[in-house]
């Protein structure tokens, strides 16, 4: 039997930056939290400081990035959770001080930095643990997302990128061969050259810059990539970050191809709506 411990952090940790949607700074403090309190964020900027728990439930938006909540939302979470999942973290208490959180350098490295200068504690209870019985899937257009059965988590993701010279990319990404802070934490948001101006009149995209996105163009990258497939290596990030969300531990072999946060989302619910593993939960 497979036994997940529950972990925070030992201490608390701020990081502070400008979002990437709203453009606008903002702070947050993570700070350690009880067995069984999930990541809660907090509106500390506002009256009250109203909490919203990170849960499937909660998701209010997901064009270009999961925005939690409805009057006092909670936006661009997902590089966070991402770092959260690497770090096997499932309680966190997260006071944000604005609506957006920090976009920082585009990845998730500098919140799993944040995190381990926290220090990461086992705690005492132990994390649901779901797995399938048969392929789910999602699909919306040419867009799809399949999952099933597996005894760890894996992630292959095709990422088309039509109409440039970069092609088609694959990564792989097996849990138990390949590092979460190492391979795919330092991928950064991407997103099309041509496309900036639409998102920024939709009111997206506002604080995007050569210093936290890499943009790409009919001849391929605009500015030097970490790695040769970092867009693909990003949405692997992306999906972890989003399976947060099911607030439970999944062991499935996902394969995702042009995907993003919505059919991730709808994944995740699938998947927390799947059946803990006998004895574990
Ligand atoms: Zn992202």
């Amino acid at each position: 039997m497979i036994a997940i411990p529950q972990r925070t952090i030992r201490q608390p940790v701020t990081r502070s930056g400008i979002g990437i949607h709203t453009g606008t700074s903002a702070t947050i403090v993570c700070q350690p939290a009880p067995v069984g309190t999930g990541i809660v964020f907090v509106r500390a900027d506002l009256p009250a400081a109203p909490e919203i728990r990170a849960t499937l439930d909660a998701v209010s938006d997901t064009r270009r990035g999961v925005t939690l909540g409805g009057r006092t939302p909670v936006r661009t979470i997902e590089h966070l959770l991402a770092a959260v999942a690497g770090a096997g973290v499932s309680n966190l208490r997260v006071e944000v001080h604005g609506e957006e959180l920090p976009i920082l350098d585009g990845s998730a490295a500098p919140y799993v930095e944040a995190l381990a200068e926290a220090g990461i504690v086992d705690q005492g209870g132990q994390r649901p643990l779901h797995t399938l019985d048969g392929p789910v899937w999602v699909v919306k257009d040419t867009a799809w997302v399949l999952a099933v059965p597996a005894d760890h988590l894996r992630i292959t993701y095709v990422v088309p990128l039509p109409a440039t010279r970069l092609g088609t990319q694959v990564v792989d990404f097996d849990l138990s061969r390949h590092q979460f802070a190492d391979e795919i934490a330092p991928s950064r948001t991407w997103g099309f050259a041509h496309e900036l101006q639409a998102l920024r009149q939709a009111g997206l995209a506002r604080g995007a810059s050569a210093a936290n996105a890499l943009a790409i163009g009919p001849e391929g990258y605009l500015s030097p990539p970490r790695f040769p497939d970092e867009p693909a290596r990003h949405k692997v990030l992306d999906l972890l970050g989003d399976l947060m969300l099911a607030e439970c531990v999944v062991h499935v072999h996902i394969i995702a191809c042009g995907a993003g946060h919505t059919l991730h989302i709808e994944l995740a619910a699938r998947l927390a709506g799947s059946p803990p593993r006998a004895g574990e939960a």
